[in-house]
Protein backbone atom coordinates (compact mmCIF):
# COMPACT_ATOMS: atom_id res chain seq x y z
CA UNK A 1 0.00 0.00 0.00
CA UNK A 2 0.86 3.71 -0.07
CA UNK A 3 1.92 5.63 2.66
CA UNK A 4 -0.58 8.23 1.94
CA UNK A 5 -2.88 5.57 2.35
CA UNK A 6 -3.11 5.59 5.57
CA UNK A 7 -4.55 9.35 6.00
CA UNK A 8 -8.45 7.56 4.15
CA UNK A 9 -8.16 4.22 5.95
CA UNK A 10 -9.83 4.34 9.63
CA UNK A 11 -10.45 2.07 11.40
CA UNK A 12 -13.03 -0.97 10.99
CA UNK A 13 -14.12 -0.75 14.97
CA UNK A 14 -14.19 3.14 15.74
CA UNK A 15 -13.30 4.89 12.37
CA UNK A 16 -10.67 6.96 14.09
CA UNK A 17 -7.46 7.48 12.30
CA UNK A 18 -4.73 4.83 11.74
CA UNK A 19 -1.10 5.04 12.88
CA UNK A 20 1.47 3.30 10.23
CA UNK A 21 4.28 1.55 11.23
CA UNK A 22 6.55 0.45 8.76
CA UNK A 23 8.64 -2.65 8.94
CA UNK A 24 9.81 -3.24 5.10
CA UNK A 25 8.53 -0.77 2.25
CA UNK A 26 10.44 -0.25 -1.36
CA UNK A 27 10.82 3.11 -3.30
CA UNK A 28 6.51 3.91 -3.80
CA UNK A 29 4.89 1.53 -0.97
CA UNK A 30 5.19 0.25 2.01
CA UNK A 31 5.22 -3.76 1.81
CA UNK A 32 5.22 -4.72 5.81
CA UNK A 33 4.41 -3.46 8.87
CA UNK A 34 1.17 -2.14 11.03
CA UNK A 35 -1.43 -0.08 11.15
CA UNK A 36 -2.54 0.82 15.26
CA UNK A 37 -5.69 2.54 15.93
CA UNK A 38 -5.05 5.91 17.46
CA UNK A 39 -8.57 5.43 19.66
CA UNK A 40 -8.94 1.52 20.44
CA UNK A 41 -5.61 0.87 19.85
CA UNK A 42 -6.61 -2.30 17.91
CA UNK A 43 -3.34 -3.70 15.65
CA UNK A 44 -4.22 -4.08 11.77
CA UNK A 45 -1.58 -6.03 9.97
CA UNK A 46 0.12 -5.11 6.05
CA UNK A 47 1.22 -8.21 4.85
CA UNK A 48 2.95 -8.42 1.09
CA UNK A 49 1.55 -4.27 0.88
CA UNK A 50 -1.90 -5.50 1.34
CA UNK A 51 -3.24 -3.92 4.64
CA UNK A 52 -5.65 -6.36 6.69
CA UNK A 53 -8.52 -3.88 8.40
CA UNK A 54 -11.26 -6.68 8.90
CA UNK A 55 -12.41 -6.50 12.36
CA UNK A 56 -10.12 -8.28 14.76
CA UNK A 57 -13.26 -11.13 15.56
CA UNK A 58 -13.63 -11.70 12.11
CA UNK A 59 -9.76 -11.81 11.31
CA UNK A 60 -8.96 -14.05 14.12
CA UNK A 61 -11.32 -16.30 12.68
CA UNK A 62 -10.22 -16.89 9.98
CA UNK A 63 -6.89 -17.28 10.42
CA UNK A 64 -8.25 -20.56 13.41
CA UNK A 65 -9.81 -21.58 9.71
CA UNK A 66 -6.46 -21.36 8.25
CA UNK A 67 -4.79 -23.36 10.84
CA UNK A 68 -7.20 -26.30 11.71
CA UNK A 69 -6.98 -27.02 7.86
CA UNK A 70 -4.60 -29.80 6.25
CA UNK A 71 -5.01 -32.68 8.76
CA UNK A 72 -3.62 -35.33 6.97
ZN1 LIG B 1 -10.39 1.65 16.65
Amino acid sequence: MQRQLVEILACPLCKAPLTLAVTREDATEVLEGSLTCTACAEVYPIIEGIPNLLPPDLRRAMEQEATRGGGH
